[in-house]
């Protein structure tokens, strides 16, 4: 009997709590908010919003008017006590962030975490997030990505992660700030490599909306070049890394810089800089230069 009791219980209190709705706002273009997420900002009794002025001309512009709670990256643990109480009571509550997807690098974690605890539902609305859409143009595989959110700020948190990620197959996504990029890419060159496929979006669904498409060094080079290359909110998409396998193994382009490189410098020298610049192994170019190179 005790299981079925359980189970009534739980069942019971599943339908008397409210419902906790994660809702995607605009990225950039105010177009982009979905209906069914106006109808719930309308319709719940209340929204708990990362910055509550930011939210409030959300709302103004859609004509939208409801009550307002705050939770953010500092208050998050107590607020999300308050917030859990009100559903309990059997409240209807949208989470809102600034821009995008809530908990995506904004906060909400631990209110859903804590929702789920207390057996109450959470409901996510399909919406704008600046890393899918990023993705979605960059002309870069989208079958298999990680996310990785921002890099770390301290350089040597940094290039351990980017070293870590080095062999990385999946496409890697990260977000990044006007600030920061340059440091950022310079030990994207330095950690993943600097002929690395690289895609920089920015100011997606803005009027300076802009795709950058290169290798690593050539999009260091770029940014260097003009400090407003730098500007605006930005997503970096890199490549993964690309095994060499068969056929694939000696590439055209390869050959031609070992060609080249080797009218310069010497054999050994020839090889280990070629083998750094494509991340492949020294032996399989030695087996080429063998064949082709006359000592
Ligand atoms: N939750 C948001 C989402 O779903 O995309 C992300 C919030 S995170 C705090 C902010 C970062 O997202 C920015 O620094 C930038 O890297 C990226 N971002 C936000 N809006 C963007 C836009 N319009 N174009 C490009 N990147 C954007």
């Amino acid at each position: 009997m005790k299981p079925i009791k359980n189970k009534i219980n739980h069942i019971l209190k599943t339908e008397l709590n409210g419902i906790l709705y994660i809702v995607p706002t605009p990225i950039g273009n105010f177009s982009d908010i979905t209906q069914r997420a106006l109808t719930i900002l309308t319709n719940v009794d209340m929204i708990a919003a990362e910055n509550i002025y930011h939210t409030h001309v959300l709302l103004k512009n859609f004509k939208i008017s409801n009550k307002l709670i705050s939770i953010n990256q500092k208050n998050e643990k107590k607020q999300s006590k308050k917030i859990i109480e009100k559903l309990i009571t059997g409240k209807k509550i949208a989470l809102v962030s600034n821009a995008g997807t809530p908990v995506i690098n904004d906060p909400g974690f631990i209110l859903i975490k804590n929702c789920h605890k207390n057996k109450i539902k959470v409901t996510p609305l399909p919406g704008a997030c600046a890393a899918i859409a990023a993705l979605s143009a960059s002309g870069i595989a989208s079958n298999r990505f990680c996310y990785e959110g921002f890099l770390p700020n301290k350089k040597i948190a940094r290039c351990n992660l980017l070293q870590s990620l080095k062999k990385e197959t999946r496409t890697i996504i990260f977000y990044e700030s006007p600030h920061r990029i340059l440091n950022s890419i310079t030990d994207i060159v330095n950690e993943i490599g600097s002929n690395r496929n690289i895609v920089l979006i920015k100011e997606i669904s803005k009027y300076w909306e802009s795709i950058y498409h290169g290798t690593s060094s050539e999009l260091l080079t770029w940014l260097q070049k003009d400090k407003k290359n730098c500007k605006g909110e930005m997503v970096i998409i890199i490549e993964g890394f690309q095994k060499l396998s068969g056929k694939k193994m000696l590439t055209q382009q390869i050959c031609h810089t070992l060609n080249l490189i080797r009218k310069e410098i010497s054999l050994k020298k020839t090889i280990e800089l070629t083998a750094k610049i494509y991340n492949i192994k020294k032996n399989i170019l030695y087996n080429y230069a063998l064949n082709h190179f006359k000592e």
